[in-house]
């Protein structure tokens, strides 16, 4: 099963996917954590990204689908199914997750939308960054990472809905409700899969 997670920084995303891979043995494929990895190793491409990343800028598809077609290939044989968090953000890598996904004979089952409103999220961000002090949780970041959010990853929304793909979960409950309603819906895509 092939799950994508979709919503604003903030909206619970990293939180929900590590509860749902431990359930359902998923491999959580956060684009955000494999990224992470390699600014910490100091290498030059790493540095280069660290830049981006800390710009609340986007690393170009060319770099992230690599990423991620390494990532399929070396975790597929392993795992139940994929969970992705923070990919695809735009049209183009969601046009190339298809593409990847059909060359390894899979296709995506289902995206979850966590919607959660603009004044929630700022008060999310405010507090993690007070909580994890990550780089990319300044103000001026958040204001570039939430603008990025809707003008290149909002637009998925519509695209996943013509394909009848797109299921909207409250993401504004408590963490255990939030879960329980995504526990229900992978269940029911269980199912009928
Ligand atoms: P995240 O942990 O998902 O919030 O990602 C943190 C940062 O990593 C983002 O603000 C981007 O700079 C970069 N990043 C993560 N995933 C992607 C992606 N799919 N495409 C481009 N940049 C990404």
């Amino acid at each position: 099963m092939i799950i994508v997670l979709l919503g604003p920084p903030g909206s619970g995303k990293g939180t929900q996917a590590a509860l749902i891979c431990k359930k359902f043995g998923f491999f959580h494929f956060s684009t955000g954590n494999i990224l992470r990895k390699k600014v910490k190793k100091k290498t030059k491409i790493g540095k280069e990204i660290e830049l981006i990343i800390n710009a609340g800028k986007l690393i170009s598809d060319k770099i992230i689908i690599q990423i991620v077609n390494s990532k399929i290939t070396e975790k597929l044989d392993h795992y139940k199914g994929f969970l992705f968090d923070g990919f695809p953000r735009n049209l183009d890598q969601a046009k190339a997750l298809d593409n990847l996904l059909n060359k390894h004979s899979q296709s995506l089952t289902n995206v979850i939308q966590l919607y959660v409103d603009n004044e929630e999220v700022l008060k999310r961000l405010q507090k993690r960054k007070l909580e994890e002090k990550r780089q990319d949780d300044n103000e001026d970041v958040l204001k570039s990472r939430l603008k990025v959010y809707l003008n290149e990853t909002k637009p998925l929304l519509d695209f996943y809905q013509k394909e009848n793909k797109l299921n909207k979960i409250n993401g504004m409950q408590t963490i255990n409700d939030v879960n329980n309603k995504i526990n229900d819906l992978i269940l029911s895509l269980k199912s009928t899969w």
